[in-house]
C-alpha cells in the first residue's frame, strides 16, 4: 500500500490526541470515521471531540491557517461513530488513540484487524507502550506499528514513526509519507525503544532539572530562562547533535568526559517529583506544580505559548 492508496481514514478515541489526530486528516481532504466508545456507551465523547476540532479550528481562522468558510467542508468530512463494523468499513489507515492501556489496546486491535481490509495499515499513537507487544496479538503484524503524534497534536508538527520487530519496511515508508502529507514532520526510528526518542531526551533533561533544583544549585524560573535562552533556542533550529558539530567534538569529548561524573544517572521514582504528586501539586491542572497558575499571569503564559506555536505552525505552512 502506498500514500495513493490510502483515501479513507478511522480514527479511534476522540479525546485529548485523537479529536486533534481526526483534524489534521479532514483539514487534509480525508474523510474520516471517528470512534469512540465510553464505558457507559455514550456518545458524550463524541460529542466532546466535535467540539474540540470546532474549537481548533476558530484556533486555525484566527492564526490565518484557514479561512471560516472552509470550516463546515472540513466539519463534513468527519463522521462519527460507536459502532466498530460501520467506523471501519473500507478504511486505508486506521489510528487508534484510546487509553494507555496494554490490556485495552490488545483487545481493540484484535477486534480492528477482524474488520479491516488485509491491506489496512494499523497505526497506534501510544505514548510508549510496545508495539511489538500489541503486535504479538495480531495474525497480520507486518502492518502494525506506531504513529506517535505530540500534544497538542493540532499544533506541534513531529510525528514518531516507530516499527515494531515484524512490520514491513514499505508500511513504515507509507506511513511517513501519509503523515507528511497532513503536513505534519515524520521522522522514523531504525527500532522501537522504551519512550521513542522523544521522551527519551525529555526524561534525561527533567531528571538534571530536577537533580539542579534538589542540589539548591538554581530555582525552577532560572533553569528554564536557561533553557529557553540558549539550549532550546539553538535546539528548534540545529537540534543538539549539529549543534554539537558545530561547537566542536574535540570540545564535547571533553566537556561530556567530566561533567557525566556530576550530572544525575538517578534511576525509578523522582522523590522531588513524587513529594509534589502527593501534595495535589499536580502543575496547571490543580493550578500549582512548580509555578502558580491560579492567576492572569498563568492563562498569559498558556497564551503566549499557543501563539507562538501558531506562529511557527503557520510559517511551516507558508514554507
Ligand atoms: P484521553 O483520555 O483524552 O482519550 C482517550 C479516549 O479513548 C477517550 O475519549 C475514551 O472515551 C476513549 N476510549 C477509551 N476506551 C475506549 C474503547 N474501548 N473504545 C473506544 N474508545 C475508547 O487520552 P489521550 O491523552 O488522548 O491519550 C490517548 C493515547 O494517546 C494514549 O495511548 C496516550 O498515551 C497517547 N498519547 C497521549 C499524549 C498526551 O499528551 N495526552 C501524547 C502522545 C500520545
Amino acid at each position: 500500500m502506498s500514500l495513493e492508496d490510502i483515501k479513507k481514514i478511522t480514527n479511534i478515541g476522540a479525546g485529548t490526541m485523537g479529536h486533534a489526530i481526526t483534524l489534521q486528516f479532514a483539514l487534509k481532504g480525508y474523510p474520516v470515521n471517528l470512534l469512540d466508545m465510553t464505558e457507559e456507551m455514550t456518545e458524550e465523547a463524541l460529542k466532546n471531540g466535535l467540539e474540540k476540532i470546532e474549537s481548533d479550528l476558530r484556533t486555525y481562522v484566527k492564526a490565518g491557517i484557514i479561512t471560516k468558510n472552509e470550516i463546515p467542508a472540513i466539519m463534513a468530512r468527519i463522521s462519527i461513530t460507536t459502532d466498530y463494523p460501520d467506523a471501519l468499513t473500507g478504511a486505508d489507515f486506521v489510528i487508534e488513540s484510546v487509553v494507555e492501556s496494554m490490556d485495552v489496546k490488545k483487545m481493540i486491535w484484535q477486534k480492528i484487524e477482524n474488520l479491516v481490509k488485509p491491506q489496512t495499515i494499523l497505526a497506534t499513537n501510544t505514548s510508549g507502550l510496545s508495539p511489538t507487544e500489541i503486535a504479538q496479538y495480531l495474525n497480520k503484524p507486518e502492518r502494525f506499528l506506531v504513529a506517535h503524534f505530540y500534544n497538542p497534536a493540532h499544533l506541534m508538527p513531529l510525528v514518531e514513526v516507530v516499527p515494531a520487530q515484524k512490520t514491513d519496511p514499505n508500511v513504515v515508508q507509507t506511513t511517513v509519507d501519509l503523515m507528511n502529507h497532513i503536513g505534519k514532520h515524520a521522522v522514523a526510528l531504525k527500532k522501537e525503544a522504551p519512550g521513542f526518542v522523544g521522551n527519551r531526551i525529555q526524561a534525561a533533561i527533567i531528571r538534571e532539572c530536577l537533580s539542579i533544583i534538589q542540589q539548591d544549585i538554581a530555582s525552577p524560573e532560572t533553569i528554564d530562562d536557561i533553557v529557553k535562552y540558549s539550549l532550546g533556542l539553538r535546539y528548534s533550529i540545529l537540534g543538539p547533535i549539529a549543534s554539537a558539530d558545530l561547537g566542536g567534538l574535540d570540545t564535547f569529548n571533553i566537556i561530556i568526559g567530566y561533567l557525566t561524573h556530576e550530572i544525575s544517572n538517578a534511576v525509578g521514582e523522582n522523590p522531588l517529583l513524587a513529594q509534589k504528586v502527593k501534595e495535589g501539586k499536580l502543575g496547571q491542572k490543580t493550578g500549582e506544580g512548580f509555578y502558580d497558575w491560579t492567576g492572569e499571569q498563568g492563562k498569559e503564559t498558556i497564551k503566549y505559548r499557543d501563539e507562538q506555536l501558531l506562529r511557527a505552525l503557520a510559517r511551516e505552512n507558508k514554507n
